[in-house]
């Protein structure tokens, strides 16, 4: 199954506007003209209208780090899917490890997003992972299956396709220890399977990415493996000279 591969930048809370447009400055130069892989660059909220202005003329794809699953209304601190879609954004994160660990979110409040965003047109990009004490006590698998189950309960099953699904394992973000390609493929399979179960055959074009201290070191060894479909990549999307290579992965012939 040909899915196109996709390297999505998370910058989390890092980038003034200054340095995002510096940023994309530099992407535009170094990966531009990349055709065959899709590239989706989030920005923190406040560089999105300027990141998107500047992106008007080049393929490389907005994407944004969180929103809240209401139109509108009184949340304070907010941003609803439509305020992004105007935006031009077109993907967004869901259920990233942080918003669930740091900030509390639950697998009831990111079931309400995923079929907000795409009501408004983006594509979530949503994410799954243990921590370390789950894959040590043996659970890796209930954790994930469960986070799918609770997370992708309120869509129909025509719109799984439209889903692009992160797995990152918490016990390598931002840690510096990345799941082996072997680990990463095991859960990837599995996912896929789940999807399947889920979604019906069209399943198999939905992309799962891998994320959890991606690097230019090890992009090329993971991106070998059948069910990983791109990274969702953060410390190392913060600088073009990493983020390029990533982008640029090249696939070991065997
Ligand atoms: C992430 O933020 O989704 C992530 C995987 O971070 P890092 O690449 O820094 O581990």
């Amino acid at each position: 199954m040909g899915r196109k591969p996709l390297l999505a930048g998370n910058w989390k809370m890092f980038k003034t506007v200054g340095e995002a447009l510096a940023l994309v400055r530099k992407l535009k130069v170094s990966i531009g003209q990349v055709r065959d892989r899709e590239v989706v660059l989030c920005p923190p909220f406040t560089a999105l209208k300027s990141v998107s202005e500047m992106l008007s003329d080049s393929h490389l794809i907005l994407g944004a780090q969180n929103m809240h699953s209401e139109k509108e209304g009184a949340f304070t601190g907010e941003i609803s899917p439509g305020m992004l879609a105007d935006l031009g954004v077109r993907h967004v994160i869901l259920g990233h490890s942080e918003r669930r660990h740091i900030f509390g979110e639950k697998d009831e409040g990111i079931s309400r997003k995923v079929p907000a965003a795409l009501a408004a047109g983006l594509t979530p990009i949503f994410c799954v992972g243990e921590k370390i004490e789950e894959r040590q006590a043996g659970r890796t698998h209930d954790v994930v299956l469960g986070q799918l189950d609770g997370g992708l309960g309120r869509i129909s099953k025509d719109q799984g396709e439209m889903l692009v699904v992160a797995y990152e394992p918490v016990w390598a973000i931002g840690t510096g220890h990345t799941a082996t390609p072997q680990q990463a493929q095991e859960v990837h399979a599995l996912i896929r399977r789940r999807l399947i179960d889920k979604f019906g055959p069209a399943a198999e074009r939905i992309r799962i990415l891998y994320g959890g201290s991606v690097k230019p070191e090890n992009i090329d060894d993971l991106m070998s493996e059948i069910d990983i479909d791109g990274a969702l990549v953060g410390g190392a999307s913060l600088t073009a000279e990493s983020f390029s290579r990533i982008v640029r992965f090249r696939v070991p012939v065997s």
